[in-house]
């Protein structure tokens, strides 16, 4: 089989890549082993809340100069912020056709969403659902919240979040309350909890006499709230238009927030990335997993996989969005790191002693959540110095950056992948260019 582009990984980095690729007319496929990390994300685009050295950042494409400074070999410092910029705003575009809506805080700061926990983390882009709690004014217009859980549920503890909550000095005048709400057909469902989980509820109260029910119930338990907050408990495609449904059903205004996985919210940017890429004409090997490939000089030919044994796969382009440690992007052995399909160069390989912290909570990161694969400023990677030409990475196999930390991740994925996309579609066009200037020459000769 053979296409314009390749892309191994289907996590946000791969998606974003391939959906780029598709949109400008390449044949392109995505081999997509398992659950990326979306499966586990708020589905908040995070692009940078803190810098390398701990410093909190309030306006993150404002703070590219700094990090730079503290790390030049970071994807951002490679990218820098025009493109960083023009990335995440097609994929906001993008997203929306989707009928997903992101939105960022029209002062250009991060703003904060709260966690299951009840504390919060900082973000840039939060779905519709999400409320967004501005960084200067916590409790923003808030007399009234109420953190509300299904009956039974096990993957939100509205308590634990209230308890968090009330501790900080600007919920000091807001009141907090908790309550539990009863689901229809709870009983059945309790026989199995392992079938209890946030996607198993989307599905009863997707069925509208049921969801009548379970808002008739909340305005019992509730009572009076100018905000109620629920877990992430309603469908991957129509997730939104059923809380829109549930505010007018109980005059509440609704807001998500993410739960133990499997995350409802992270999924919903998964499915919707996944069917526009689609409706393109992409095509998805799901469960496949890329093994091996061959190499003529400094290009990548052909890859195989493991459903694929025998039938290799070419492109003209790869792109290699594999993801970290996480999804086996890359894997540690006793004493090294390495990237297992390929042996691409690791940018570093310490001693063991040298890739962790050593206290658990330290305010600088564990150094084995920068580790990756080394890649030129194209994002191209090479094997034993030679750079494969043909052969990007984006995401969380890279280099030089810790999402966690820095709150970062998937906006390091979405513009990286995007700029390797970019790459792809100039060289395919020099190439038609180039074809089709040689032909009319042979024509005129
Ligand atoms: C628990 C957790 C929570 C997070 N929460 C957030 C958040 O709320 N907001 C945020 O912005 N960032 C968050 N991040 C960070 C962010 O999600 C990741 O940095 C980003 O999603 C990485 O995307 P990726 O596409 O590079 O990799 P991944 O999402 O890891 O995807 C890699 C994909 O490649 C596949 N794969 C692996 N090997 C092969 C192979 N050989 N062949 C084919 N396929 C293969 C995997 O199965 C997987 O589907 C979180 C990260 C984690 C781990």
């Amino acid at each position: 089989m053979k296409f314009d582009s390749i892309v191994i990984g289907g996590g946000v980095a791969g998606l974003s890549c391939a959906i780029r690729c598709a949109e400008a007319g390449l044949k392109t496929a995505v081999v997509a082993a398992g659950q990326s990390a979306l499966h586990f994300s708020s589905g908040s685009v995070d692009v940078l809340s803190r810098l390398p050295n701990g410093e909190a950042v309030a306006a993150p494409f404002d703070a590219f100069t700094t990090l730079a400074e503290q790390s030049p070999h970071h994807p951002y410092s490679k990218l820098g912020v025009a493109a960083s910029r023009d990335a995440i705003a097609w994929y906001q575009n993008m997203m929306e056709k989707c009928g997903v809506y992101l939105s960022e805080q029209a002062d250009e700061k991060n703003h904060y969403r709260v966690t299951p926990m009840g504390t919060f983390r900082s973000t840039w882009l939060s779905q519709q659902t999400v409320h967004q709690f501005p960084l200067h004014d916590l409790s923003q217009g808030l007399t009234n919240v109420a953190l509300v859980t299904v009956d039974g549920f096990r993957d939100f503890q509205p308590q634990l979040a209230a308890d968090n909550l009330a501790k900080l000095p600007q919920f000091a005048n807001v009141s907090i309350k908790t309550a539990a709400v009863e689901l229809p057909d709870f009983e059945k469902m309790q026989r199995n909890p392992c079938e209890f989980r946030s996607i198993d509820i989307s599905r009863v109260l997707r069925d509208e006499t049921k969801l009548h029910a379970f808002a008739k119930s909340m305005i019992q338990q509730v009572g009076k709230a100018d905000l109620v907050i629920l877990p992430a408990i309603f469908g991957n495609g129509d997730g939104a238009a059923t809380i829109k449904l549930l505010e007018g059903l109980t005059g509440f205004s609704i807001c998500e927030i993410p739960t133990m996985p499997p995350s409802l919210l992270g999924i919903r940017l998964e499915e919707a990335m996944k069917s526009h890429f689609k409706k393109l004409g992409g095509l998805i090997l799901a469960g496949d997993e890329v093994i091996s490939g061959q190499f003529d000089g400094d290009k990548l030919t052909h890859i195989f996989t493991r459903n694929h044994e025998d039938i290799p796969l070419s492109a003209d382009h790869f792109l290699m969005a594999n993801g970290s440690f996480f999804s086996k992007g890359l894997a540690a052995h006793r004493e090294s790191i390495e990237e297992p399909v390929f042996g691409l160069d690791m940018a570093e390989n310490s001693h063991r002693d040298h890739w962790y912290q050593s206290q658990f909570f330290a305010k600088q990161s564990h150094p084995f959540m920068k580790m990756g694969v080394s890649c030129n400023e194209h994002f191209q990677p090479s094997i034993k110095g030679q750079t494969i030409s043909n052969l990007y990475c984006a995401g969380a196999i890279l280099a030089h950056y810790d999402p966690v930390q820095e709150g970062s991740g998937s906006g390091v994925a979405i513009s990286t992948g995007h700029y390797v996309a970019e790459q792809m579609i100039a060289r395919s066009q020099a190439v038609q260019i180039s074809d089709s200037q040689q032909k009319q020459e042979r024509t005129t000769a």
